[in-house]
């Protein structure tokens, strides 16, 4: 039997810092491998209880997606974070959260910056998201105008405060680099679909950080054996469609793979065939090229 009882203490209100003034932290934990393994076991009986049949039985459990045994554990963390992150954050329903209230207290005084070197560009090849960076010099002169914008929207607030203004309406020009905080409670299995959606390389950047050490210096210790099953058959994993699979099997029927970009072309769905740029099948493509099925 495995137990996280030694790891919930190490960890218990451990800050980890991310960004320039946010941090996660694991407030209690409830439940371990051990809580899901004997959750499933009720389905499928004592049989053997070695720690590798634990491990197998994890996997079978994550791989066929049999998901309640997995909501037999839970963890709580309080997090600071820019409300711009939290917004993306607070999009997964499936938690319960308490968040600080800037209509009862006075806004939190700290606001996510930008250094120099970290000003992302828009990518051109996807309508959201970053590529490669801005050149440092242009960055500097972005960061000097955030200092001065941050500090005039707070003068502001701090103004309509002092002048008696409701603190629910004096917060409305706060920038969203403003940080909250909240309680965010979540059980393993909706924590596992947070973290293969924000650990993600297409989740901004800002979140993905949150959710990295989450999973990473978090929910690993925790719960070692389901978070390696979820990173095997979850967040480093890759599903194939219909559509995929018939390609690599005509691929290899004729014998071509690894294949050319050519050969894909002319063995990809005939539905794919004919356009400049076809999303669907340029990130097939995109797929096989890292399976090593086609090479570039
Ligand atoms: C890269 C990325 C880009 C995004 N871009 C946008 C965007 O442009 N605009 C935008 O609005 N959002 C966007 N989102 C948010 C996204 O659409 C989801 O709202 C968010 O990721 C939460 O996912 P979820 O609903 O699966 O999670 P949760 O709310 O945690 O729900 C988990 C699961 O529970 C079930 N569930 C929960 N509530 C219900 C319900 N009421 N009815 C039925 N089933 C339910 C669903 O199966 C759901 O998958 C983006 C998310 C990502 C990761």
């Amino acid at each position: 039997m495995t137990t996280n009882v030694d790891a919930l203490e190490q960890l218990r209100w451990k800050k980890f810092p991310v960004l320039n003034d946010g941090f996660v932290c694991l407030v209690d934990a409830m439940g371990s491998d051990d809580a899901i393994v004997q959750a499933a076991r009720v389905s499928y009986g004592d049989g053997t209880k070695s720690v590798s049949d634990d491990r197998t039985l994890i996997r079978y459990l994550m791989r066929h997606r049999h998901t309640t045994p997995f909501e037999m554990a839970e963890i709580k963390l309080l997090v600071r974070i820019p409300m711009d992150a939290w917004r993306q954050w607070i999009r997964h329903r499936t938690a319960s959260v308490n968040e600080y209230s800037t209509r009862y207290s006075v806004a939190i005084d700290s606001a996510q910056t930008t250094e120099p070197d970290a000003w992302r560009r828009q990518t051109t090849t996807n309508r959201q998201g970053s590529a490669g960076l801005l050149d440092p010099a242009e960055g500097a002169a972005l960061t000097a105008s955030e200092r001065e914008f941050q500090k005039s929207a707070r003068e502001l607030y701090e103004r309509r405060v002092e002048l008696g203004v409701a603190r629910e309406q004096a917060r409305k020009d706060l920038p969203l680099s403003t940080y909250t905080q909240a309680y965010w409670k979540c059980d393993l299995h909706n924590l596992f679909h947070f973290l293969a959606l924000r650990m993600e390389e297409h989740a901004q950047l800002e979140i993905r950080q949150y959710a990295t050490i989450i999973g990473e210096k978090i929910v690993q210790p925790l719960f070692p054996l389901s978070y390696q099953a979820f990173v095997d058959y979850q967040l480093d994993s890759t599903t194939l469609s219909r559509l995929e699979q018939e390609t690599i099997a005509r691929l290899a029927a004729k014998g071509r793979i690894p294949a050319s970009i050519d050969d894909f072309m002319e063995c990809c769905d005939p539905s794919w065939q004919g356009f400049a740029r076809l999303r669907e099948r340029d990130e097939a493509l995109a797929k096989m090229v890292k399976m090593g099925l086609v090479q570039k």
